[in-house]
């Protein structure tokens, strides 16, 4: 597959597109228009535009776009016909969560192993899913071709496991823990902090709320 150079912001709005496109095809919907994706998906419809043209002119003007071919365009982008193996590092409250979790959604991601150092844990199997020790990390991630992490371990263990899951081959952590991690340019790495994004939604409320009072 070509590879596009789509910017950063483009890209972390493809899944949200493609959520609302299959949603629409299981309606039996077969074309959208971009201030209607842009209601459901709360993108302003001029982003909307700027990034479908990313891709090429995919829509018609006065039509909107094509449902059936916009979901096997973002498909392919997104890699969604292959299943990508993930695995979990730390199988703490929140990492028992994801594993419960395991985006039963998608069909195309799934956790396929955990690890951890916690004896008690280890060499069981949690909601379907196998945990290792940490010592059959590069092991497990080599024999699974894994290229994906999910790091939740105490902040303390942040950057060890980090150096641990780069020598064992990942080349991208989502890191849940609240640590700016440090790992080689070759690594990505993306930060999930639940506290900040919950602070962020307060700040906006009380903003919100500040306005109203000032009517
Ligand atoms: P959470 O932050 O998920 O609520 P918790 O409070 O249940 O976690 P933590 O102390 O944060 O527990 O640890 C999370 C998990 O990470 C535990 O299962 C712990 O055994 C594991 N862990 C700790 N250090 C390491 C390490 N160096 N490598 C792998 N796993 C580790």
């Amino acid at each position: 597959m070509n590879k596009i150079k789509i910017p950063k912001a483009t890209a972390k709005r493809l899944p949200l597109y493609y959520r609302y496109l299959i949603i629409l095809n299981e309606e039996g919907k077969a074309k959208v228009s971009s201030t209607e994706l842009s209601e459901a998906v709360q993108v302003d419809s001029a982003s909307i535009r700027r990034d479908f043209s990313y891709f090429g002119a995919l829509g018609k003007r006065g039509y909107g776009y094509d449902v059936k071919s916009l979901l096997s365009f973002f498909k392919k982008i997104l890699n969604q016909d292959t299943l990508t193996n993930v695995a979990l590092v730390g199988v703490g409250n929140l990492g028992r969560a994801l594993l419960n979790y395991n985006f039963k959604r998608s069909n195309n991601i799934r956790i396929s192993c955990a690890f951890d150092i916690n004896k008690e844990i280890t060499g069981r199997i949690l909601s379907g899913v196998p945990v290792y020790d940490m010592s059959d990390l590069k092991q497990q991630i080599s024999d699974q071709q894994i290229s994906i992490a999910i790091l939740t371990v105490p902040s303390s263990a942040a950057q060890r496991t980090t150096d641990d899951m780069v020598e064992a081959g990942i080349k991208g952590i989502m890191n849940f823990t609240p640590i700016r991690l440090s790992a080689p340019a070759s690594v990505r790495v993306q930060n999930v902090d639940l506290a900040t994004e919950l602070q962020t939604l307060i700040y906006f409320l009380d903003s919100d709320k500040a306005k109203d009072s000032d009517l």
